[in-house]
């Protein structure tokens, strides 16, 4: 069984080792665009903070590769797929052939398509090489400007600031992390990011990016300008899948795939933020993990299928504690909120289920929660469980 895996992320790092430890006589490669070694994506904004150093971010080396049974190609994007050849062909002509071939080309970021969007010293974060080229700018200090107050976003604006840089935050509503957080807490945490030394503006339009040869400054609809060295666009991801839709397969959003994560094509299975299964696709490391193993198991010739899960996100800022999962403020449910002082934490019940939460402050709970959540247990005592983990017990 020859297995091509292509996109050396995540999902296609976690894939192709369970391939090669399922079936050991399988010739396992893992062909990925990037030049780096596989390494932890979510750890790049501690890298940028300066909290973790450049080699704490690699998660397998070539030796534990080989020594797995995968052979990694990196710098080799994979440029074509002929799915009737059952073959890949690499950006330099040189061709794989596949008996299975895993898509797990992950998402880039969007880059807004304002005037001097492509000007040098704009940069839609992703990855390793982009990290280095911001800490790079970063190092000579200055201004720089954030678009986008969201979880990724913020993490950007600390990061920067760590490495000297004076950094605003430009936000398009009214309060950051707006998709994981409530006008309260979101305030909360605005309140805090400031006291740090940020600056935020929300909610402001960005009409333009201006310069000449390189970034000066952004614009925005107020006309005011805001000087800036480096603008880095936070504003959401789009699903990698030129390569999916040029061959043939079925693409929507995302690469369409069934639970097994098989796509159009019976040879070809996608897995992770480039995979949209049930109308669905994801923005998250462990649901692309999870797709990963079915894929493995699929490849075995086990059945196996990925069931979406209630998603929680946590912001990965030190100093700062701030954690959601579920539904954030739907309308159709009730919301039970205990504050004191700078601790903040709301919970939205759907009957006796709780369908999400909010924590501010203390997120010592959150694995309370996310289990509450996700198991929809019915909860007879919404104010116990407001309380946690330990009071809803004691009540008991
Ligand atoms: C700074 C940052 C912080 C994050 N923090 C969190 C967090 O706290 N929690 C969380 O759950 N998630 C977080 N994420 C998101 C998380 O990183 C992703 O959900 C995860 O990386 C998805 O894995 P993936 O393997 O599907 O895709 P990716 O990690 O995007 O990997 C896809 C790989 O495929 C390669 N590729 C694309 N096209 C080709 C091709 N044609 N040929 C070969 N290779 C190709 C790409 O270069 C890339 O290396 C963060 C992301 C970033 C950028």
């Amino acid at each position: 069984m020859r297995v091509l895996v292509v996109g050396a992320g995540p999902a296609g790092t976690r894939c192709a080792l369970r391939v090669a430890g399922r079936l050991p006589g399988a010739e396992v490669v893992l062909a990925g665009a990037e030049a780096a070694l596989p390494y932890d994506r979510v750890a790049l904004s501690k890298y940028l903070a300066g909290d973790v150093a450049q080699e704490a971010l690699v998660t397998h080396t070539l030796a534990d590769l080989k020594a797995a049974g995968v052979r990694y190609r990196p710098a080799m994007p994979i440029a074509s797929l002929d799915l009737s050849a059952r073959a890949a062909v690499t950006g330099r002509g040189e061709r794989i052939d596949y008996d299975r071939c895993v898509l797990a080309t992950g998402s880039r970021s969007f880059r807004l398509p304002l005037p001097g969007a492509d000007l040098p010293g704009v940069i839609p974060w992703r990855d390793l090489a982009e990290t280095r080229q911001m800490i790079g700018v970063a190092r000579e200090g200055g201004p720089a400007v954030v678009i986008g107050g969201g979880l990724l976003g913020l993490e950007t604006a600390v990061g920067l600031a760590a490495r000297g840089m004076k950094v605003t935050v430009l936000h398009a509503v009214g309060w950051p992390m707006e998709r994981q957080l409530d006008y309260d807490a979101g305030t909360l945490l605005a309140n805090r990011l400031r006291a740090r030394g940020l600056t935020l503006h929300m909610p402001v339009e960005t009409v333009a990016i201006e310069g000449t040869d390189r970034v000066k400054s952004v614009l925005l609809k107020s006309g005011e300008r805001i000087p800036a060295r480096l603008v880095v666009m936070s504003v959401g991801v789009r699903p990698n899948t030129d390569l999916a839709r040029a061959s043939g397969l079925d693409v929507g959003r995302g690469i369409v795939a069934d639970g097994a994560m098989r796509t159009s094509d019976p040879h070809v299975l996608a897995i992770g933020e480039c995979a949209e299964v049930g109308g669905r696709t994801i923005g998250l490391v462990a649901p692309a993990l999870e797709q990963a193993e079915i894929a493995a198991a699929t490849i075995a010739g086990e059945a196996a299928a990925w069931a979406p899960r209630a998603d929680s996100a946590a912001l990965k800022v030190s100093g700062t504690r701030v954690w959601s999962g579920g539904e954030v403020a739907p309308s159709d449910a009730e919301a039970v909120t205990l504050r004191a002082g700078e601790s903040y934490r709301r919970l939205w019940w759907r009957g006796e289920r709780l369908v999400g939460a909010v924590l501010y402050g203390d997120t010592a709970e959150a694995g309370f929660y996310q289990n509450l959540i996700a198991s929809g247990q019915p909860v007879a005592s919404r104010a116990d469980a407001a309380l946690g983990q330990a009071w809803l017990k004691d009540a008991a």
